[in-house]
């Protein structure tokens, strides 16, 4: 087994079993070992072949081929142990509403899983509270409850602690919401977004009013013009990062199972749309590590999409549940997130620039496999083990449509730490730079980018000279003796523009039935009307939510939660 160091550092710092002196008492193999144990303990409720599918499961995650999300890593085997990444929980316009939530995501964050909330359903600020004959605060002023809990809380676990925090377009504190986190101590725990409904969009586009809504009444509460809505969205966005927009209303379109509810939040990272009290479990394919003398190797990919489902779903049967209601939702919709990482090498790997029509190409016809493989997997399984419970008046309970075993099969992560397990980039994103110092938990490492020193190696184009300058400028554009070829091959995200991000994002869309997680970066110099424009794009383009990041921008929440920071 090949592991980095840095992927070695985060393992024995965050993953590996440790005694109660806090030393390090597995190694790697052991851990995928337990991983593959534990999850294939699910195969003795359908069969006899638990052994069997345990050796396939360390197969694949030990070659670093596909790995699980991180509380799957970190949690399989012990008890109880919790090993889904995402929830959503609702909250509700009322004391108890909001502190039962309060305490059930201090569960979920206790268990190393991150929470999504829409505050939409509180009362606004300055409106009644008929028990007390007070005013109330507002969705905001318990949003910083909750950011202070989660202080408080993630000293004592595993995971930094990560939360999305939603609110409607249409609340009458939509404006308060927006400017928040423009004060940097603000909501530090949080990523924010709004969510956008299509009347807003409409009324943006016709330069209009749109209407806003007291949840408490139901009735209208005023109305704001779009437009001047758009613009405070966009300077916080450009300031800091925040707010994100999510598509609510797209996002219900494409619901699977409408009559178990409706979407209100995502998960922290935006990529798994989920209903209250939801869950989901994640997984990702390197796709680096299938590519094959220069082209992809789809026979191998196929087989370990069929083994990966698979994996995903005997999880759902031996997952410890924070909460006995998600526990009913997850096993009445079983879904599962399978998604890629290692796209920027891959197509490094097969020479092809990111931001090249034929990377977009091929975005989507390796997703489109990866999904219809998922789907024929989650079939084959539905065959064994029977259709997922909420199947009857889902959109797949119809003439034609598959009999799948998942309400949905496809989701893509971003991977902040598998990514350094697995030691490939993250998600679908671009390489970041080619060379950088990186603090790893607490000692700083440099790191090359591993194809391009093989490359300059192999071109004879390699020199101690030429790599400390890429070294201090992090990308190749004003690197002298670096063959054009290779520039325009190895360009790093701030330069690709904003829309071909966009494009790939929405190219990665069309064949995943969840989200996609992607950050849109723009240059330092980039202007607000660049983030209006990236925002209107990805509405234009069929993508579920978008989130910017203008660099060296001030920020207080990092977009990715990484264990590496
Ligand atoms: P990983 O690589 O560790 O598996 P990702 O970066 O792919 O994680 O994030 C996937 C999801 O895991 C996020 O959207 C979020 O739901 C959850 N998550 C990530 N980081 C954290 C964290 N620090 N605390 C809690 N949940 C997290």
């Amino acid at each position: 087994m090949e592991l980095s160091e840095n992927a070695l550092k985060v393992l024995r710092a965050r993953y590996l079993l440790k005694d109660e002196q806090g030393r390090v008492i597995e190694s790697p193999r052991e851990m995928f070992g337990r991983i593959a144990r534990s999850v294939a303990e699910a195969e003795k409720f359908y069969g006899d072949r638990a052994c069997y599918w345990e050796e396939r499961f360390y197969e694949l995650l030990s070659s670093l081929r596909f790995l699980p999300n991180s509380p799957t890593i970190m949690n399989a085997g012990k008890s109880p142990g919790q090993l889904a990444a995402c929830f959503v929980l609702p909250v509700e316009d009322s004391m108890p509403g909001i502190f039962d939530t309060l305490k059930n995501a201090a569960l979920i964050l206790q268990s190393g899983g991150g929470t999504g909330f829409s505050f939409s359903r509180l009362r606004p600020k300055a409106d009644i509270v008929r028990s007390t004959g007070g005013i109330a605060s507002g969705p905001v002023s318990f949003m910083k409850i909750y950011n202070t809990a989660t202080d408080v809380i993630k000293q004592g676990g595993a995971r930094r602690g990560a939360n999305m925090g939603i609110l409607r377009i249409d609340h009458p504190d939509v404006l308060e919401f927006i400017r928040v986190k423009r004060d940097a101590k603000e909501l530090a725990n949080f990523n924010i977004s709004l969510a956008i409904t299509d009347a807003y969009m409409e009324a943006l586009r016709a330069d209009g009013e749109y209407q806003l809504v007291n949840p408490r009444t139901g009735k209208s509460a005023g109305r704001l013009r779009a437009g001047e809505v758009f613009g405070e969205i966009v300077a916080s966005a450009w300031e800091t990062g925040d707010p994100g927009l999510v598509f609510i209303d797209r996002l219900n379109r494409a619901n699977p199972t409408p009559a178990a509810g409706s979407f209100e939040s995502t998960n922290p990272c935006g990529e798994q749309p989920l209903l209250p009290y939801e869950a989901c479990v994640l997984g990702s394919l390197n796709l680096a590590a299938h590519v094959k003398g220069g082209v992809i190797d789809y026979d191998a990919l196929g087989r370990d999409v069929a083994v990966a489902v698979r994996f995903l779903d005997d999880t759902i049967d031996v997952n410890s549940y924070p909460l006995p209601a998600i526990e009913r939702m997850h096993k009445g919709n079983r879904k599962i997130g399978l998604g890629v990482m290692g796209w920027a090498d891959m197509l490094v790997l097969l020479g092809i620039p990111y931001d090249h029509e034929k990377a977009f190409r091929l975005a989507r016809e390796v997703m489109r496999f990866i999904r219809d493989a998922s789907r024929e997997a989650s079939c084959a399984l539905a065959k064994e083990r029977g259709v997922f419970p909420n199947f009857a008046g889902s959109i797949y309970d119809a003439p034609h449509m598959p009999r799948l075993r998942n309400a949905t099969t496809t989701t893509i992560a971003p991977t902040g730490t598998l990514s350094t397990i697995a030691d490939c980039s993250s998600g679908i994103e671009p390489l970041f730079a080619l060379a950088y110092k990186r603090f790893v938990l607490d000692s700083e490492l440099v790191e090359i980018n591993k194809y391009f020193l093989q490359m300059a190696k192999e071109q004879g184009f390699y020199s101690v000279e030429l790599f400390q300058e890429v070294m201090r400028r992090g990308n190749l554009r004003q690197v002298k003796g670096i063959p054009s070829r290779v520039k325009r091959l190895f360009r790093t995200a701030l330069e690709i523009l904003p829309e071909h991000h966009i494009e790939m994002q929405a190219a990665f869309q069309e064949y995943t039935d969840n989200a996609v997680s992607k950050t849109i970066n723009l240059p330092n110099r980039a202007k607000k009307e660049d983030v209006a424009r990236a925002y209107l794009l990805a509405y234009e383009k069929g993508c579920k939510g978008i989130t910017v990041f203008r660099y060296g921008a001030r920020r207080g929440t990092l977009v990715k939660f990484a264990d590496t920071d």
